[in-house]
């Protein structure tokens, strides 16, 4: 099943998306809510389906979680995108945040701050946790997730590498788009043989395909879980290949007006317009 939250009469609603159209769940909760009870709410979701849906282009559609209780992002996760990065290849994961402020719709535009310009992509599977969890094994990993969907870490190259940890360069608000649905987790099937592209302004910039995550999202789960209490509606960012803005020659970076689209097979496509911060 696709799962979006969407605005109805002006409300965030959770909707479920089949082809070309959405279908209120019925749920008046949030999208967090409906994960932390799917067991019970699934059948009700199934039947909902069925129902006669919205175009989905008549209607907005929200980050699918609007508000998650984390979002952290692992560094440093496809060979490829380590060796344009001229880093090391580490033995340990790579880890840091991104605020909740940085959440952004699908299709919204992605805002480019005053004082912080080195604004690239790097478009990424996202996992969403479905159920409250610690110390899960990576055996036993799959069994916490509720689906997948698109994201883009977007980063801003300069306050990024400002101090040795990165969270303020990937947390200035709208830097984490989502979407455009969440698809659980049974539907999108095997995680790690996905295509995921980014293009800028219709070029590909970045072309690769989740096999080649150097730590799976198993051990992802398992390492981060070994620290803290997951939650329903956590957002995993599980790396980047290579083909960032900051690697090319010259460096390029997004500027206003630029159309980024990040897409991965099976989960859609998100795409925003760069625009600059009032
Ligand atoms: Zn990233």
């Amino acid at each position: 099943m696709k799962l979006a939250t969407y605005l109805k009469d002006g409300a965030p609603r959770v909707g479920i998306v089949s082809g070309d159209a959405i279908a209120d769940s019925g749920f008046d909760g949030t999208m967090i809510d409906a994960i932390a009870r799917w067991d019970d709410l699934k059948p009700g979701f199934e039947q909902a389906s069925r129902g006669t849906g919205t175009p989905l282009s008549s209607v907005t559609l929200c980050a699918p979680v609007p508000r998650p209780g984390k979002i952290w992002a692992i560094g440093l996760n496809y060979a490829d995108h380590i060796a344009e990065s001229n880093m090391a290849k580490p033995e340990r994961q790579v880890w840091f945040t991104k605020a909740q402020t940085s959440v952004n719709g699908p299709y919204d535009p992605i805002l480019i701050a005053r004082n912080a310009p080195f604004v690239d992509y790097e478009v990424e599977l996202v996992a969403v946790i479905g159920k409250r969890c610690k110390h899960v094994s990576a055996a036993d990993a799959p069994g916490v997730v509720f689906g997948y969907c698109v994201g883009n870490d977007v980063t801003e190259r300069m306050w990024q590498h400002a101090g040795p940890q990165w969270s303020l360069g990937k947390s200035f608000d709208t830097h984490a788009p989502t979407g455009p649905w969440i698809t659980t987790a049974d539907e999108a099937g095997d995680p790690h043989g996905l295509g995921i592209r980014c293009t800028v302004n219709g070029e590909t910039r970045q072309e690769s395909n989740t096999r080649h995550l150097i730590f799976d999202i198993w051990q992802q789960i398992e390492h981060l879980s070994g620290a803290m209490t997951l939650e329903p509606g956590a957002l995993i960012f599980t790396g980047t290949p290579s083909g960032v803005g900051a690697a090319m020659d010259p460096r390029q970076f997004l500027k206003a007006g630029d159309i980024v689209r990040c897409e991965i097979d099976g989960l859609g496509a998100i795409e925003a317009t760069m625009a600059a911060e009032g």
